[in-house]
């Protein structure tokens, strides 16, 4: 099989200097193991992923200095495909429609944290967890509601059908949040019911990127480290939806003078505002320090 990376960013802001890091490492890691580079534009969210910023992302990408097959896979084409797979989990009986609102959630939690007096469990994104058991399922016509994955009883159907724990293969760096190891033990539950088609979409970031990786044939996912926790819940979703599973590699973050994760609402590290001040390609490939141990892993 040809090795087969892909960089898939939503073009919901500007790119910043962490994308051009994904980018750079997903395109020289494919040339160096003489397999191909994808774009994949993940733009279900239509209102934020605009046909100009896309264009924008194109260009900056070009400008970097990469290129890549056309036409490239959008996401927003691909609707009736998340929708049928939605379908299929749904007639599993593993979606269950939720019309709660973040309001209705997040008063159910406080009750509960009151009553108890203990914290409410979060995710890895430090999301709490869906208070199904709090919650009250209220009448609502099927166009309102997200379709939630039902976690236990999704767990309980992989334990009896793999007599193997689920996991995944990571050639990522070391660190202490991020342990290396070759086999990595996935921990979907830590996730609870999330959602997987949305009220007003008709998937979700986690459903469409499993199928998109598997439709395009994707063997090393490499991404940052911020998705690594993610990697549990999407292994589940490959078992559930009969998927094969891509290696994976979560690469450092870049992160500002205060240590916070670069993000797309900060313009000033945006690559066409460090274009704009007369930055060329070179010097991004030097701020971002792209070096011999971000590829070392690919060989
Ligand atoms: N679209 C996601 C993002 O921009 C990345 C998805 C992935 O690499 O799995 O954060």
């Amino acid at each position: 099989m040809c090795p087969t990376f892909r960089f898939a960013p939503s073009p919901n802001g500007a790119l910043h200097l962490g994308h051009a890091l994904s980018a750079l490492i997903n395109f020289k890691a494919a040339k160096k193991m003489a397999g191909q580079f994808l774009l994949r534009i993940e733009d279900i969210d239509t209102t934020r992923c605009t046909p100009d910023k896309i264009k924008q992302m194109r260009e900056d990408l070009h400008w970097l200095g990469l290129d890549w097959p056309e036409p490239v896979m959008q996401q927003s084409r691909r609707f009736d495909i998340y929708g049928a797979q939605i379908e299929q989990l749904k007639a599993r009986g593993l979606l269950y429609p939720s019309v709660a609102s973040r309001k209705d959630i997040h008063q159910a939690i406080a009750r509960a944290e009151e009553e108890t007096g203990r914290p409410h469990p979060r995710d890895p994104d430090g999301t709490p967890i869906f208070p199904r058991h709090l919650l009250k399922n209220k009448e609502h016509a099927e166009g309102d509601a997200a379709w939630r994955l039902d976690m236990q009883k999704a767990l309980t159907l992989i334990a009896s059908s793999h007599s193997s724990q689920l996991r995944w293969q990571e050639s990522g760096p070391r660190s202490a949040s991020y342990p290396q190891a070759s086999m990595i033990a996935a921990d979907p539950s830590a996730w609870g019911d999330v959602i997987l088609a949305r009220k007003d979409c008709p998937t979700s970031y986690h459903l469409s990127v499993v199928v998109d990786d598997a439709a395009q044939e994707i063997s090393h996912v490499v991404r940052g480290q911020d998705l690594y926790h993610a990697t549990g819940l999407h292994r589940l979703l490959q078992q559930l939806l009969d998927l094969p599973a891509p290696l994976y590699h979560h690469h450092r973050l870049l992160t500002d003078i205060a240590g916070q994760k670069l993000s797309k609402s900060r313009g000033d590290l945006s690559l066409r505002k460090l274009r704009d001040n007369g930055a060329t390609p070179d010097d991004i490939r030097a701020m971002i320090q792209l070096c011999t141990d971000d590829l070392a892993a690919f060989c």
